[in-house]
């Protein structure tokens, strides 16, 4: 069998890679070379299937088996998210085989946990997920208040009576006297299950009085819409790719949707912040979240980072990394397919098979610049 990253043995500092003993001064290694990863379409295809090359290429690069002198920094960035970030890292390191520590995994709502420190302490509606899983994620930031939409209709059937709670719901609701309430924040996480149901309840914060359901804002006209309650959004994807073979919408729908009711009822674009690939907060994050991985290792982390971004979306993975001045691989195992000779919307760095030949043509790089 062809096992073409091994290549990488002579490729990286010599045939002596991988013996015991090995000084890591006395070859030239990429010191500078760090990747991040994106999950889906790259390590793997679907919700289950890991690709052998990325099981490989993540061993290789966390030096577990044995064949680099020391690792190289890697982390993975996903638009997905709806599960805490310690969840989500358990089961990936369970499917990818190696362990990730808490400085390799960004989820599109992970940059969000330094931001909203400042509504620690004050109620914020979470949007998105399954049942409650957005408010255990929210938890799980330190929000001392994460309320979500089942909660505010279990207080008023009436705020939304197009559905009824399951008892699974009524199971886990909150149960609260919202009139006293004041919202700073709502916070969309994930993709949500109740698009009505959310867009009202999102809109009638935004155009209350100080965030508290069922008023309206004081002086309220059409003009002047802007509210008090602070609009954020963690995925920007219009479209994603699921099991199905139609692409599905995303939370980048559902913003498009809220944007344009509120547009045809104030004639105003909508205020919200915006998290995730291609946003430059995201990659701002990720590349601080390799520098605390370098310094957990006991490397400089405050030195000069060659990051390579591999995707195999271009407009978020690669745009995000040429905006960001990362380099940048996109592969083919995902939703770009160049097969009828179709260009990339985004032009990365280099266009490869799949993540192991993009890894290895990175090594590769750095060596021939003499970044070592
Ligand atoms: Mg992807």
């Amino acid at each position: 069998m062809l096992r073409s990253a091994w290549s990488i043995r002579q490729l990286v500092v010599n045939r002596t890679i991988g013996q015991r003993g090995l000084h890591a001064t006395t070859t030239p290694f990429p010191n500078k070379l760090a990747f991040a990863f994106d999950i889906d379409g790259v390590l793997k295809q679907g919700h289950h299937n890991v690709l052998p090359q990325a099981k490989r290429v993540l061993e290789l690069l966390s030096g577990s088996d044995g064949r680099l002198p020391k690792p190289i920094p890697f982390l993975l960035i996903t638009n997905g998210g709806g599960v805490p970030d310690e969840e989500r890292r358990a089961i990936l390191s369970e499917e990818l085989g190696v362990e990730l520590t808490e400085n390799q995994l960004v989820q599109s709502h992970t940059p969000i946990k330094e931001y909203v420190e400042k509504y620690k302490n004050k109620p914020v509606l979470i949007i998105g997920g399954k049942g409650e899983s957005c408010r255990r994620v929210a938890e799980s930031y330190g929000l001392k208040y994460p309320y979500i939409p089942q909660d505010i209709i279990a207080w008023k059937p009436s705020i939304w009576d197009r559905t009824e709670l399951t008892n699974e719901e009524k199971s886990f609701v909150k149960t609260t006297d919202f009139s006293k309430i004041s919202f700073a924040a709502a916070l969309v996480m994930h993709d949500t299950h109740d698009w009505g149901r959310d867009i009202t309840l999102i809109l009638d914060l935004l155009s209350s009085n100080k965030g508290i359901f069922g008023t309206r804002k004081k002086g309220y006209d059409k003009s002047n819409f802007k509210g008090d309650v602070e609009l954020i959004f963690s995925n920007a994807d219009v479209e994603w790719r699921s099991d199905w073979p139609i692409p599905r919408l995303g939370q980048g729908a559902f913003r498009l949707s809220i944007e344009n009711i509120y547009k045809s009822i104030t004639g105003l674009n909508l205020p919200f912040i915006q998290f995730g690939k291609p946003f430059k907060s995201t990659y701002d994050f990720s590349e601080l979240m390799l520098r605390r991985y370098l310094k957990q290792v006991n490397r400089n982390s405050n030195g000069e980072l060659n990051v390579y971004m591999v995707g195999d979306n271009p407009l978020s993975d690669i745009d995000g990394a040429n905006r960001h001045g990362w380099s940048s691989i996109l592969v083919r195992t995902g939703v770009f397919n160049d097969n009828n000779g179709e260009l990339p919307s985004h032009k990365p760095t280099i266009i490869s098979d799949d993540v192991e030949k993009g890894v290895e043509w990175a090594i590769q790089e750095e060596i021939r610049k003499g970044n070592y």
